[in-house]
């Protein structure tokens, strides 16, 4: 699904663009809110992070 014309959520700034929620020309997501986890038992830097709401497209 293409959500370039969906609305676009100016406060969750995204580069993922292989993600099914995000707004293809602009690098924001479409979703009202996401889920943040990570994968480590201690996280320490920003690649310890996951955004728990991709889907792929
Ligand atoms: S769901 Fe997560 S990865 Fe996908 S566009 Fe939104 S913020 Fe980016």
């Amino acid at each position: 699904m293409d959500h370039s014309n969906s609305k676009m959520n100016k406060a969750i700034e995204c580069h993922v663009t292989q993600c099914d929620h995000h707004c293809g020309t602009q690098d924001y997501c479409s979703l009202d809110r996401v889920c943040i986890g990570t994968h480590e038992a201690d996280p320490t830097v920003d690649q310890c992070t996951d955004c728990r709401s991709f889907v792929r497209k």
